[in-house]
C-alpha cells in the first residue's frame, strides 16, 4: 500500500470516530441488538431471556456477573462444547495527528508472544495479543511506513523470552539512528527490557562489531535467519558507539542517548503501571513524552486515548461505542465510597436496574465497567475495573483508569487480589506447624525497585514455646523452612503469576521478610494515628504508603525468597 493510501485510511477512521462519538446512544442500542441477534439461540441468552432479540428484555433480565458465574460455561468450552472467537477493527492512528514525520523512520517496539495451552478438547489458548500476533493481520500486513517495526516477526514470533529479547534489542540498537519511537504494550515490559540491555550490551556489541549472531545463546532457527539479514556486515564504528554510551556509569538519560531521533516511549503507564513512570523518567532524562494511547483487554477493546501526548496523570480513555456494550455500575462521585469497597464485593449481586448506559454517566462520578461483548459471548460481564468519568468527546464519555477492583498486588500482567492473596499465604503457613509457630498477622507489598519487581511479604511470626525472643524466632526455624513458604505461596497464586515468574521471568522471586513481634500493632497505631478509625481498623492487605513501609522495613529481622529458577511448572 502507498503512502498516499495509507494517508487517506488513516483519514478515514478518524473521520469515522467523528460519526461513533457524536452518535454514542444510538450506536450502543444497535450494537446490543445486533449482539443479541446474533446469539439469540445460546443456551446462555436463553436461559435468562424468551426473545433473546428484545433490548428492554435484556436489560431487565440478564444478571450481571464476575468470572466465577461463567467459569462454568467456558469450562463446557474448553471441554469441547461449542464457541466463538474475537473480532473487532480498532482506530490506532491517533499519533500520526499529534507528531508529524513517523513515517521517516522505524519504531522500537518490542513485542512478545506466550506459550500456549491447549484445553482438553485441544483449543489453544492464549493471550490475545499472541493471538493477534501470530494472525494473518499481522503476519501479513502489506508494509506500513508508518508502522516500521525494528523487531523482525520472526523475533516477536519466538517464544523463547530470552533470545526474543536478545534479538529485538540487537535490531533496535543497528537501526539506532534510524528509531524515531521506542515502546511495548506495557511500561513494566519496556523496563525489563533496559534492564535486559544492561545485563547484554557487551554481547550485542560483539555481534555489531563482529557482524554474526552469538551461536550459543541464540538458537531459534527463525530468530537466526531473520537477524543475519539485519546484521548485514561486521559495524565497529557502531560497536564503539553503543559501547561508549553503556559503559556510562550512571543510566540517566540513557535512551536519548542510544536512539537519539525517539520522540516518545509508548506504553501503558496508567493503573498498576503508573508505578513504573519515574523510572521511565529516569532512563529518559525526563525528555521524552510517555504516550499512552489504548485501554484494552483479552474480553474487549475498551477505548483510546484522543490526546495522546499528554501527562499520564492525565490521561483519559475515550470509549468506543462500537467495540462492544457498555454498562456501569456507580460507585458515587466521590473516591469514598470507592474506598469503602472490599473484596466481599464481587460476591454481591449487582440489581440491573442499578446499571447505566454508557450515554447517561455523569461526570465525576466513579463506576465499574460491565460489558456485553460481540463474539465472546460474555453478557453483562464485570471486567474489574474501576473509572472515573472526566468529560466527553462529542457524545462519547472519556474516562480515567482508577484501579482494579480488589487487586492488591501485580508488577507485570499478574493481577493478584486479596483473596488468591489469603488463600496462598494460608497454605504457606502451614508449614509453620511442625514447628509450633503461628503467623500472628501479613501484609503485602510490590517491590519494582528491582528489575524484574516482586512479591515481597511481611510476616509477624510468634514462636509459640519461645514468644518472648523475638530474633530467636528466625534461628528456631530450619534453613529451609521459610524459602519454602516463599515457594508454597507462588505456587498457590494463580496461573498468570505462575506463568510471569516461571517463564516470562517478568517477576522476579518472592520474598518474605520476618519483622519482629509487635510490628502490626504499630503499623495498626500508625494507621490511627493517620486519621483510621479503630473500630473499623483491619490490616491492610497491601501496603502502599511510604510511611507504613518504612515502619515494616525498619523492624525487618531476616529476608527469604523462593528460589530464582522455580522448579514447578507454571
Ligand atoms: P488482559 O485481559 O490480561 O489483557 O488485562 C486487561 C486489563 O489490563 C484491563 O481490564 C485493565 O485492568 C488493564 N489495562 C489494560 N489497558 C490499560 C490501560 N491503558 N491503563 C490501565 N490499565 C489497563
Amino acid at each position: 500500500m502507498d503512502g498516499k493510501k495509507l494517508e487517506y485510511k488513516g483519514e478515514e477512521a478518524l473521520r469515522e470516530l467523528e460519526k461513533l462519538t457524536e452518535r454514542t446512544g444510538e450506536v450502543q442500542v444497535n450494537l446490543l441488538k445486533d449482539i443479541l441477534m446474533k446469539n439469540k439461540n445460546t443456551e446462555y441468552l436463553n436461559k435468562y431471556m424468551k426473545e433473546p432479540t428484545e433490548v428492554t428484555t435484556f436489560k431487565r433480565l440478564v444478571p450481571v456477573v464476575t468470572y466465577a458465574d461463567i467459569q462454568p460455561y467456558i469450562q463446557r468450552i474448553a471441554n469441547g462444547e461449542d464457541s466463538s472467537l474475537i473480532s473487532g477493527q480498532t482506530i490506532t492512528e491517533m499519533l500520526r495527528r499529534y507528531v508529524p514525520g513517523l513515517d521517516k523512520g522505524k519504531a522500537m517496539y518490542l513485542y512478545f508472544v506466550k506459550s500456549e495451552t491447549p484445553t482438553p478438547s485441544g483449543i489453544p489458548t492464549r493471550p490475545v495479543l499472541t493471538s493477534y500476533y501470530k494472525s494473518k493481520h499481522f503476519k501479513c500486513r502489506p508494509p506500513d511506513p508508518f508502522n516500521d517495526y525494528t523487531s523482525p516477526d520472526q523475533a516477536i514470533l519466538c517464544t523463547d523470552n530470552r533470545q526474543s529479547m536478545y534479538c529485538q534489542l540487537l535490531a533496535g540498537l543497528v537501526h539506532r539512528h534510524q528509531v524515531l519511537r521506542l515502546g511495548a504494550v506495557f511500561a513494566s515490559a519496556f523496563l525489563r527490557a533496559i534492564s535486559f540491555l544492561e545485563r547484554n550490551w557487551v554481547h550485542l556489541c560483539n555481534d555489531i562489531r563482529t557482524g554474526s549472531l552469538d551461536s550459543t545463546t541464540i538458537v531459534d532457527p527463525g530468530c537466526r535467519t531473520a537477524m543475519s539479514d539485519v546484521l548485514r556486515s561486521p559495524n565497529p564504528l557502531l560497536a564503539d558507539e553503543i559501547e561508549a554510551i553503556c559503559r556510562c556509569k550512571s543510566w540517566k538519560g540513557i535512551l536519548c542517548q542510544l536512539w537519539p531521533r525517539a520522540k516518545y516511549i509508548e506504553a501503558v503507564v496508567t493503573g498498576t503501571m503508573a508505578q513504573y513512570i519515574p523510572a521511565l523518567n529516569f532512563y529518559s532524562g525526563g525528555k521524552l513524552p510517555l504516550v499512552c494511547t489504548m485501554y484494552a483487554s483479552s474480553e474487549c477493546y475498551f477505548g483510546v486515548n484522543l490526546n495522546p501526548l499528554c501527562d499520564p496523570a492525565e490521561v483519559s480513555y475515550t470509549l468506543l461505542p462500537n467495540m462492544g456494550y457498555f454498562e456501569f455500575i456507580p460507585l458515587g462521585d466521590n473516591g469514598r465510597l470507592l474506598l469503602m469497597m472490599d473484596a466481599g464485593n464481587e460476591e454481591e449481586v449487582v440489581p440491573v436496574d442499578k446499571l447505566v448506559d454508557l450515554a447517561h454517566v455523569r461526570p465525576g462520578c466513579y463506576y465499574e465497567l460491565v460489558v456485553t461483548t460481540f463474539a465472546v459471548g460474555l453478557y453483562r460481564y464485570r471486567i474489574g475495573d474501576v473509572l472515573q468519568v472526566t468529560g466527553f468527546y462529542n457524545r462519547a464519555p472519556q474516562f480515567r483508569f482508577i484501579c482494579r477492583r480488589n487487586v492488591v498486588l501485580s508488577i507485570d500482567t499478574d493481577k493478584t487480589n486479596e483473596e488468591d492473596l489469603h488463600k496462598s499465604v494460608s497454605m504457606a503457613k502451614k508449614l509453620l506447624e511442625p514447628y509450633n509457630a503461628l503467623l500472628v498477622e501479613y501484609t503485602s507489598y510490590a517491590d519494582t525497585s528491582t528489575i524484574p519487581g516482586h512479591y515481597v511479604l511481611y510476616w509477624e511470626v510468634l514462636h509459640l514455646q519461645h514468644s518472648s525472643t523475638t530474633n530467636g524466632v528466625v534461628s528456631l526455624f530450619d534453613a529451609h523452612l521459610l524459602p519454602e513458604c516463599c515457594s508454597t505461596v507462588e505456587e498457590s497464586l494463580d496461573y498468570v503469576y505462575r506463568r510471569c515468574r516461571a517463564y516470562d521471568k517478568s517477576v522476579g522471586p518472592l520474598e518474605i521478610r520476618l519483622v519482629g513481634a509487635g510490628t502490626f500493632d504499630a503499623l495498626m497505631d500508625l494507621c490511627i494515628s493517620q486519621g483510621g478509625s479503630i473500630n473499623q481498623y483491619k490490616t491492610p492487605r497491601c501496603i502502599k504508603s511510604a510511611a507504613g513501609l518504612e515502619l515494616l522495613n525498619s523492624r525487618v529481622k531476616a529476608c527469604f525468597f523462593s528460589p530464582r529458577d522455580p522448579t514447578w511448572i507454571p
